[in-house]
């Protein structure tokens, strides 16, 4: 399969995950659940993350809604 990067180290990612493996079990638990809810909401915690991760907010402070 395929391999991206990920977009908090130098690690590679699945391409139907948000980050590797290591980055995502980093990330507290609340957030790793909201994350792989499935609901008109999706997008909207994806960029959540997308933002975090672009204001460099460490990983395990990375939160997003409901
Ligand atoms: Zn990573």
């Amino acid at each position: 399969m395929k391999e991206l990067n990920c977009p908090t180290c130098p690690g590679r990612r699945a391409p139907r995950q948000l980050l590797c493996p290591t980055c995502w079990h980093t990330l507290p638990g609340a957030t790793r659940n909201r994350l792989t809810i499935r609901d008109p909401r999706t997008p909207m915690r994806r960029q959540q993350l997308r933002a975090a991760l672009a204001d460099k907010t460490p990983l395990p402070l990375v939160r997003v809604s409901r």
